[in-house]
């Protein structure tokens, strides 16, 4: 049994649904399918959230009439009748009933935020799942808050696993001696009032891998719009190589600092039970796409370059207090009161620097810490990383990653503790060029074919 996540551009109109079907009929494998919301479709939800916000209703209904003269359009191109016309009537009537009660309190809480984002995933799904059932697929729908169960921290809820574990075993695992197909939408959960709550951006990915892990997938797929994980974002580097074999460590490292091809949170399920994760192209399935797998062997080499842009560098000085005990702590201290998560950290004998990517709260953070320290705030920064097994034990990739830069004005440097990675901080407005460079550098002479390719 596989675990097969299809993304946004990949169910995105009926022809791209028809296709997801041929891929799994080929294939004839016992699968759980995870869908995202139809691409672009939460993008319009967030709108329709600040739309409530400034009490624009007139836009609310309009983007209500583009989200669903889109669904229902690709019902009808699909074939799918009339039950599934008044199951989406339905679920119009559920979030203008919703989005009206909102639009007078003038407020939106995080707990409907989620509620209104959900509505991507769970119109997707149903299509699909009918799409899938007028083909004469044995298929089962599991709604996707039936089997994952999170906190309450709604917008970016923590999934609980002991629980999230038993109940995907007890929904989903008997029912392929009677299935082919289990069909679930990615990205929602639901808190333990069965409140809906979502997993963050992207979050689809991560569904996918938490059920993968349940229920002892042989793999996960993870089937996008790329061929697979390129040696940096195709949209950036359009000359961007296909790596074809990674660490389950590079991945994640590549997913934390930004690719965004994978959800930062996928891998860790996966590595847990040692599961093979592929990322290959809807758009392209005979291609091979990227394996993730524990990966030994030849380890000399840099794998991709990942980058993050709106991020801040906070620089803390306090020559008296630095080396004494309890100041690393107190100064963390601010961070984890507030909610911000740091990414990049580097200390010197009378200062810390580190990096945020999160500025809701930087101004509470600065006053916090100006208490006791004196702070230095670079605003429009951005991270970018090179990731590769290679850093560990091959000499010259620093300083042919600095030669590379050498014009470039860095406001931070960090050597990931996890060896497998080169991170600085500068200047967003230096960014593209610098990406530009360091693929130059790494990518563009020659690479070894045992891991990359140029397709
Ligand atoms: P999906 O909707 O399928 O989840 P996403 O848009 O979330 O797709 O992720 C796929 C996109 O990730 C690609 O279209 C690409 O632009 C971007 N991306 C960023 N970094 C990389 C990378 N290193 N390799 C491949 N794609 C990348
Ligand atoms: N639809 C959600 C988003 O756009 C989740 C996902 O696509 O993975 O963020
Ligand atoms: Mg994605």
């Amino acid at each position: 049994m596989r675990v097969m996540k299809f993304g946004g551009t990949s169910v995105q109109n009926d022809e791209a649904i028809r296709r997801v079907i041929s891929i799994i009929n080929n294939r004839k494998a016992k699968a759980v399918i995870v869908v995202s919301a139809f691409a672009t479709i939460t993008n319009k939800l967030v709108e329709i959230i600040n739309c409530l916000k400034k009490n624009n209703y007139i836009s609310v209904k309009a983007h209500l009439d583009y989200i669903f003269t889109k669904h229902l359009d690709v019902a009808s191109k699909l074939g799918l009748g009339s039950d599934v016309d008044n199951l989406l009537n339905e679920k119009r009537d559920e979030i203008e009933r919703l989005t009206y009660a909102l639009n007078i309190l003038g407020e939106v809480s995080p707990k409907s935020t989620d509620t209104i984002l959900s509505f991507g995933e769970i119109l997707s799904s149903k299509i699909i799942y009918h799409a899938f059932l007028n083909e004469g697929f044995k298929i089962k729908y599991v709604d996707a808050r039936d089997i994952i169960r999170t906190d309450a921290n709604f917008t970016e809820a923590n999934v609980i696993f002991d629980t999230t574990n038993e109940l995907i075993i007890n929904n989903c695992k008997d029912d392929f001696e009677n299935y082919q197909l289990i069909l679930t939408a990615g990205f929602i959960a639901s808190d333990e009032n069965k409140s809906t709550t979502t997993l963050g951006r992207g979050g689809s990915d991560y569904s996918a891998a938490l059920i993968a892990s349940a229920l002892d997938a042989e793999r996960l797929e993870i089937w996008t719009d790329v061929n697979g994980i390129m040696t940096c974002d195709p949209r950036i580097i359009p000359q961007a190589k296909l790596v074809k074999m990674l660490s389950y460590t590079e991945a994640s490292e590549l997913a934390y600092f930004g690719a965004k091809v994978l959800h930062p949170k996928t891998i860790y399920p996966a590595v847990e039970k040692q599961i093979p994760v592929y990322v290959l192209n809807t758009f392209n399935p005979e291609n091979n796409g990227s394996e993730i797998i524990n990966l030994h062997g030849n380890k000399k080499i840099l794998k991709a370059i990942a980058f993050r842009r709106g991020v801040s560098v906070i620089n803390i000085q306090s020559n008296k207090m630095l080396g004494a005990y309890g100041f690393l702590s107190k100064v963390f201290e601010i961070f984890r009161l507030n909610e911000t998560s740091v990414d990049l950290i580097t200390t010197s004998e009378v200062s810390i620097s580190l990096t945020i990517d999160d500025n809701s709260k930087l101004n509470k953070i600065i006053n916090d810490l100006r208490e006791f320290a004196t702070i230095i705030l670079l605003e429009n920064q951005a991270i970018i990383c090179i990731v590769g097994e290679g850093i560990k034990n091959t000499s010259g990739i620093s300083a042919r990653f600095f030669q590379a830069l050498s014009d470039i004005n860095i406001s931070m440097v960090s050597i990931g503790a996890s060896e497998v990675n080169i991170s600085i901080a500068l200047a967003e407005r230096d960014l593209d060029k610098s990406v530009r460079l360091l693929h130059k550098e790494f990518f563009e002479n020659y690479i070894d074919e045992e891991y990359f390719s140029s397709i």
